[in-house]
């Protein structure tokens, strides 16, 4: 018998079986009153389960849509950007905002660090920028940035919009996007939330909202603001179609959320980061994300000398997961994994067992339960 294949990149997550119920329902019309009361609720309890009092969206795409929105209704063609980027999502800004002809300075990290909130500061300070924008957590490198620190300095720049890709990491990582002063937060329905792909969710502050107005028209038709937000107001209009079953999925996503609580949600998954990635290094793996700045939804691990990694990766997938692998530099010395969303305690048991067998059948490396071992004794403090 084949063993099941769990899904464990960074995104699409597991879908678990209520989620997937919603998307097997008969679809209703979009004007369906029952469907209208639905999304009404969707866009309501999108807003207050990151604390935003702005805008939101919620549109049928993907996360990169969703980047292309951020900068298609912030800023114009000239305006500087600054971009941070912790890795190859961030980059994926440059071309974004190049094609756009936005005026772009970018700082880069190298891979596994951080740019340091002083080295914002000192760009700001030289340059009046018309956004910020910066991944909360690269997939490309484990990285998690410091948003709520470059939110506090976001303060003494008003006139400048802090642009915040949640894609990997909004439900998965702490997020307060009120408190965080955060103009525009996105991601998309694959990752944290635990839904199949196909939707962009989007939140704008007023100061975002205010800024869009002032842009008049724009060239992007689908991904504009102004297009989305009557139907965003009032959901039985019609701008275009809505992803009826996604919409029915997220809103099951959300009760999920809800009912666990987005704070002790964010405490779930940081505990169990922690735990896992203790017990990878248990097992001789090393992290690229430095110490204090690794994202709680995935890891980025570095294979032990003598690994092969499509064979690694290859014997994963028979013996029941599948990973990512590493990108750029890091193709063949890495591998990614994906916990975040609705994942449990037993679904990491046993990937860990996986990762294990998998050492031995393709390295001889011989430290079964090892990693498990660990990570069960951090999981019961
Ligand atoms: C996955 C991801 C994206 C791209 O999202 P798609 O849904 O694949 O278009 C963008 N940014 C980050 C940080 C991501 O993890």
């Amino acid at each position: 018998m084949e063993n099941k294949r769990m899904v464990m990149i960074p995104g699409p997550t597991p879908v678990v079986k209520s989620i997937q119920d919603q998307m097997g329902r008969e679809v209703q019309a979009f004007g369906d009153p029952r469907f209208v009361a639905d999304y009404k609720e969707v866009i309501h309890d999108l807003r207050t389960i990151v604390n935003c009092s702005g805008q939101v969206f919620c549109v049928a795409g993907t996360g990169t849509l969703a980047m292309e929105m951020a900068i298609s209704n912030s800023t114009k063609r000239g305006d500087r950007v600054l971009l941070i980027s912790h890795g190859f999502f961030g980059d994926r800004f440059i071309e974004i905002c190049q094609n756009k002809e936005r005026d772009l300075d970018v700082l880069k990290a190298e891979w596994g660090k951080i740019i340091p909130v002083s080295e914002i500061e000192e760009k700001l300070s030289t340059k009046k920028y018309a956004a910020v924008v910066v991944s909360h957590v690269d997939t490309a490198t484990g990285v998690k940035a410091p948003i709520e620190e470059i939110g506090e300095l976001m303060k003494k720049y008003p006139d400048t919009l802090y642009i915040v890709d949640g894609v990997a990491a909004t439900m998965g990582e702490y997020t307060d996007f009120d408190g965080m002063n955060i103009d525009i937060l996105f991601t998309a329905s694959q990752k944290a939330f635990g839904v199949s792909p196909g939707l962009l969710m989007l939140w704008a502050s007023k100061k975002a909202m205010d800024r869009r107005e002032a842009l008049g028209t724009i060239s992007e038709y689908y991904c504009d603001f102004n297009k989305w937000l009557p139907i965003m107001l009032d959901p039985s209009k019609y701008f275009a179609t809505p992803a009826v079953n996604l919409i029915w999925a997220l809103k099951e996503s959300i009760r999920i959320i809800k009912e666990e609580g987005p704070g002790a949600r964010y405490e779930r998954h940081l505990k169990n980061a922690s735990a896992m990635q203790k017990a990878l290094e248990a097992l001789g793996f090393g992290l690229l994300a430095e110490a204090g700045h690794r994202a709680v939804t995935l890891s980025n691990i570095i294979y032990p000398e003598g690994i092969n990694d499509a064979d690694f990766r290859s014997t994963l997938m028979e013996e029941g997961i599948i990973v990512a692998g590493g990108l750029a530099a890091y193709a063949g010395k890495m591998f990614r994994i994906g916990h975040m969303g609705n994942i449990d305690i037993n679904d990491e048991v046993a990937v860990l067992g996986v990762i294990e067998r998998t050492l031995y059948k393709t390295a001889g490396i011989e430290k079964l339960g090892v990693g498990v071992a660990v990570y069960m004794k951090e999981m019961m403090k």
